[in-house]
């Protein structure tokens, strides 16, 4: 029986990198869009060290990799991107960082948050992970949790309107056994490989439709699906919660006052 695909109202995937999105989840972001959610992207740095040809300054790479990451949304079927500029090579996982992401989710409301894994070291034999994407990852998640529910954190957002929320799920990109969910994107396999492709500066003469579909495939073996993007997934609010508040956490908090006043008066 294939598994009933969960459609949030909305989602927002962090990433280092302006291609991070396109290998990791974007098939699974491309699939939910087309049901109808809401899907913005937020990119910590704009890849302004990926091209390395020396005539090509760093400002210019900025334009070109944050041109190509509008392409590869629209591609995908997200039009609302913020893009924080931190020097590519050079993030951290500082407060800093962390209250300009818990601005973005406070902005954009989202009821999933997507990001990387920062637990991940050594992926495999021949890589490394990055430094930035673990450090995005880590600044992600802690913005994620418990920073942006909280009114009282970072509440001089207040002054720019923008209030604590609480988001109903993080789903953190898997790359190996942590892997609880996985999404069947067969339908939009070629949606995150033309995606891919909008990246030129990084692909070079690259085409990377077969391995995609590859790496893909391997991720669905034995799933009953063709193509699979696999996640680790948190659920931070129950489904009662996370109704009746949709990730104002004032709500949340009044509605388990109610419930434990409610169990009290019964011990009475
Ligand atoms: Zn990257």
């Amino acid at each position: 029986m294939p598994a009933t695909l969960y459609i949030p109202e909305s989602a927002i995937a962090i990433a280092a990198h302006p291609d991070d999105i396109e290998f990791s989840c974007s098939g699974t972001m491309a699939r939910w869009a087309k049901a109808g959610s809401r899907i913005g992207y937020v990119l910590i740095t704009s890849g302004d060290g990926g091209i390395a040809d020396p005539s090509i300054s760093k400002e210019d790479a900025t334009v070109i990799r944050e041109a190509e990451t509008r392409r590869a949304a629209e591609i995908t079927g997200v039009k609302d991107i913020a893009f924080l500029r931190v020097t590519d090579g050079m993030v951290e996982a500082t407060m800093e960082l962390r209250k300009r992401i818990v601005r973005e989710i406070r902005r954009f409301k989202p009821e999933v948050i997507v990001c990387g894994d920062p637990t991940v070291f050594f992926p495999s034999d021949t890589y490394i992970n990055h430094p930035d994407h673990r450090a995005s990852a880590t600044a992600a998640i802690d913005a994620a949790f418990p920073a942006t529910g909280q009114p009282h954190v970072f509440q001089e957002l207040e002054a720019e309107g923008l209030k604590a929320h609480k988001p109903r799920k993080v789903y953190i990109t898997a790359w190996d056994d942590k892997a609880t969910t996985f999404v069947d994107i067969s339908e939009t396999m070629d949606i995150k490989i033309e995606a891919l492709r909008a990246h030129a500066s990084q692909m070079m003469d690259w085409d990377p439709g077969e391995e995609m579909r590859k790496w893909a495939a391997e991720t669905a073996k034995g799933k009953e699906m063709e193509y699979a993007e696999a996640f680790k997934v948190i659920t931070l609010e129950s489904d009662e919660d996370w109704e009746l508040s949709k990730g104002d956490p004032v709500k949340i908090y009044e509605a388990r006052e109610k419930r434990r006043k409610e169990k009290e008066n019964k011990k009475d």
